[in-house]
């Protein structure tokens, strides 16, 4: 069954804060954690032509990948449940008793956990461990981990219509947390009109998302992309890793704004923001739409 009927459409909020009032600036958070009480955020964005194709192919199972804590995987199993569909979960690590939140939500909606070894999880694209699973759980729609697939990117493309800016604004941003950097990849491939779009990449370390991000916008054919950058400053020691300006941030946030926040990305996402607006980024009158990408059912 197809399921799009089940989701609405984000809205965009405005944020009243005093210090950014004092600054000209106006920050708007596009609320993708709304779209659906299970299946939120970008990761229903990456799903949906998935679970399309793999309707239209007849298939009666998915699987897919991820960690023990794997918002992915969290929105796949309900999605899956929704649609009427089989769902594995290919769990990297062993399954600690009693099962975290998100992995105990993944169970109760159905989904077969099948936990690998960290060592057999990077052997997890090879088609010698995809043929095992096939032979233990038969033919099943197979989605890459994180949902970052060339249907993600058509799914996440969609996000862009929802970016609208006021006419007064002078410079128009767009900021979202990156871990595959799939979903900003498939906003780029299909912005109009003239924004900065900023990531805040979530991983320590080199940045490969930036050419990660610059492969998918070949593929797509989008060569003239809107201005990007990725910034990699705001990953607070790494991934899920956390600092107590990073908490701080998270806390007045959400006590300003109602707006909750989990600690892995979108936390990340606003305390990036609130880094520029203080180091003076952004000009006078420009306006700021931070993606919210939701998260928060397993968090
Ligand atoms: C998965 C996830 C992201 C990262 O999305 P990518 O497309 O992999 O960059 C960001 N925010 C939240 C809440 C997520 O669950």
């Amino acid at each position: 069954m197809l399921i799009d009927a089940h989701f609405r459409d984000p809205i965009l909020q405005t944020v009243q804060d005093p210090f950014l009032e004092a600054r000209g600036l106006t920050l708007k958070v596009l609320r993708l954690d709304l779209v659906h009480p299970l299946v939120s955020g970008n990761k229903w964005y990456k799903l949906k032509h998935n679970l399309a194709k793999a309707h239209a192919l007849g298939h009666d199972t998915l699987l897919s990948y991820g960690g023990a804590y794997s918002n992915h995987l969290v929105a796949l199993a309900a999605a899956a449940k929704l649609s009427g569909l089989r769902s594995i979960g290919v769990v990297r690590g062993e399954l600690v008793q009693p099962l975290n939140q998100a992995l105990a939500f993944m169970q109760a909606q159905g989904m077969v956990l099948h936990p690998v070894s960290r060592a057999d999880y990077r052997h997890k694209d090879e088609p010698g461990f995809k043929a095992e699973l096939q032979a233990q759980y038969g033919r099943a729609f197979d989605i890459p981990e994180g949902g970052a697939n060339r249907l993600g990117l058509l799914g996440t493309a969609q996000i862009s219509a929802f970016l609208e800016f006021s006419p007064s604004a002078t410079a128009n941003y767009v900021m979202l947390a990156c871990g595959t950097a799939a979903t900003m990849a498939g906003i780029l491939s299909s912005m109009q009109g003239a924004a900065q779009v900023l990531g805040v990449s979530v991983l320590k370390g080199e940045d490969r998302l930036s050419a990660q991000v610059q492969d998918w916008l070949l593929e797509q054919g989008q060569t003239q992309p809107c201005a990007w950058q990725m910034l990699c400053d705001y990953h607070c020691g790494g991934y899920a890793k956390s600092t107590p300006a990073l908490r701080q941030r998270m806390q007045s946030f959400m006590q300003n704004s109602g707006i909750p926040l989990e600690p892995v990305y979108t936390a990340k996402l606003i305390y990036a923001f609130y880094s520029l607006a203080e180091q003076g980024y952004f000009p006078h009158a420009s306006e700021i739409i931070a993606i919210h990408t939701g998260g928060l059912l397993a968090n």
